[in-house]
């Protein structure tokens, strides 16, 4: 237990949540066990917001809730850790709703996370360009299709009008029919996250920033990066997962929602993005055709799209940029830690994912041309296998919630519904005064169950001809 008695602005509620199991994903630097000694005061250190061994032990792992009881600021602010799509959209809806919030984000190049674009300028060749995640979208939802309309209004989504379908082992291309339209971002995925807070007056962007810590003191949410305050906020989102968000959570004082994310369970995918001299040959002496295929049948790849083709359309010279992804069976099969990546591994990864491609196009053994570029990534933490099915999850008491893909699905539909849920969730919590928190209570005690889809994700309605009859088939006997 901690105990932060003589802070007047919030409470302890008794612990409702059972206590991880989950210590070696803490920093041993950060948790104090109930069962350890409180560290001598020579070395207790008070933190930079002035809180003493109460926020000490508030690192317990056995955590307890916390219970923010004063009323809202007058003008709150929301911390949104996240500036993947969903994070972004929750800071886009919350704007709309008048309240103020500071996204923080670690990406180096660009927001976006999974939305992810790589642009490698080469001294005497036109540029790279690699969507490196997220490859295209469909539409289902209609709050979902009026944001697509305007960005295609504005220029940065447009339909993909090139061939996409499945590659069978051994060069058998069935198209896609061209309904439901698939959509990409038209100058790469990061650039569309770039561009999505440009309208926006009450949204501040912080990046690169790596929020380490979260501490409730005084009634308001306290972030840091590692030790280095990164200001106060009346509420806070967690908008994003895996490892980071878990360790985030696991001292926080928020144990139902650390408890549902770390029910979440994710994929691993290899990225392989190569760029070659000349179009790639498929099977029968001719070039391929198509620009995007779900790979079938075979164990080391799960996609491949041309990049050129889909982004630049207008070239017609090379370099011609592939991505290539593994399944997500390859992924488990060879996970290393993504940021440590042995070179033994990446070497066999890499052309393991290469005799994937050839097999796939149905060329024969050694035919497959060689990449002049090549750059390997893991994404660890690539896509949910298993989802709550609840666009959000917020906690009144503590003022914090979870926006992203997994809430709902496995795509960029989701994570777009799950942020704009958040968002009226905390609009409405914090625009009425009086009501009783718990009423804004969500997802807080959802059962999970698994997804299902593509290794990349969901894309509803996505076919050729015969798996479309096939499926009609199947309806008419069932
Ligand atoms: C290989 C691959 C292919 C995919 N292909 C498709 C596809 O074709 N179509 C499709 O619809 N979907 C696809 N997806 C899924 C899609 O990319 C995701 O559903 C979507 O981008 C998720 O957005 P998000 O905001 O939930 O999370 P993320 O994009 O993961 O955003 C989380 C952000 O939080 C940041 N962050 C993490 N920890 C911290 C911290 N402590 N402090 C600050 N910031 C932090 C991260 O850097 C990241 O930017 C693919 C995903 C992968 C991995």
């Amino acid at each position: 237990m901690f105990v932060m008695n003589n802070i007047k602005t919030w409470k302890t509620l008794p612990l409702t949540a059972p206590c991880f199991s989950c210590h070696s994903l803490a920093s041993s630097s950060t948790v104090v066990s109930m069962t350890q000694k409180p560290p001598s005061s020579k070395f207790r250190r008070k933190s930079s917001y002035g809180t003493s061994r109460r926020s000490i032990l508030k690192k317990s792992f056995n955590q307890e809730q916390v219970n923010f009881t004063a009323p809202f600021s007058d003008e709150p602010l929301v911390a949104i850790i996240g500036g993947g799509i969903s994070g972004l959209i929750c800071a886009f809806f919350l704007d709309k709703r008048g309240v103020r919030s500071t996204v923080f984000d670690t990406g180096i190049h660009g927001l976006g996370g999974r939305m992810g674009t790589r642009v490698i300028d080469e001294p005497n060749n036109n540029p790279f360009i690699f969507d490196h995640a997220a490859q295209f979208f469909t539409v289902n939802d209609s709050r979902f299709a009026e944001l697509v309309n305007a960005w295609i209004d504005k220029g940065l989504v447009r339909e993909w009008q090139g061939t996409i379908g499945e590659l069978r082992n051994g060069g058998e291309f069935l198209p896609f029919l061209p309904s439901p339209p698939k959509y990409i971002a038209t100058h790469g995925m990061r650039f569309l996250a770039d561009s999505l807070l440009s309208e926006t007056n009450l949204v501040n962007v912080v990046r690169p920033c790596w929020i380490s810590k979260l501490e409730p003191f005084n009634g308001m949410w306290h972030l840091s990066e590692n030790g280095k305050p990164c200001g106060k906020f009346d509420a806070i989102v967690v908008a994003h997962n895996g490892k980071c968000a878990n360790r985030l959570l696991m001292t926080s004082g928020l144990p139902l929602i650390a408890k549902q994310m770390k029910r979440l369970e994710l994929s691993s995918i290899w990225a392989l993005l190569a760029a070659f001299e000349d179009p790639l040959p498929f099977s029968g002496n001719t070039e391929v055709s198509f620009e995007g295929a779900f790979v079938r049948g075979i164990d080391s790849v799960s996609w491949m799209a041309n990049n050129t083709k889909k982004l630049l359309p207008s070239r017609s010279d090379g370099p011609h940029c592939w991505t290539f992804f593994s399944t997500a069976a390859y992924g488990k099969q060879n996970k290393v830690p993504q940021e440590n990546i042995p070179t033994a591994t990446a070497t066999r990864v890499k052309e393991g994912m290469l005799e994937g491609v050839e097999a796939a196009l149905g060329l024969s053994k050694g035919s497959l041309p060689k990449p002049f570029y090549t750059k390997l990534q893991l994404w660890g933490a690539a896509l949910p296998t298993n989802t709550p099915g609840v666009p959000c999850i917020f906690d009144p008491f503590g003022r914090a919630g979870i926006c992203g893909d997994w809430l709902l699905g496995s795509n960029i539909e989701a994570a777009v519904l799950s942020g704009i849920a958040l968002a009226n969730q905390i609009a409405d919590c914090i625009q009425s005064p009086g009501t009783d928190p718990g009423e804004f209570a969500v997802g807080l005690n959802h059962e999970f169950q698994p997804l299902e889809g593509h290794d990349i994700g969901q894309f509803p309605g996505l076919g050729s001809e015969e798996k479309i009859n096939a499926a009609q088939v199947y309806e008419l006997v069932k």
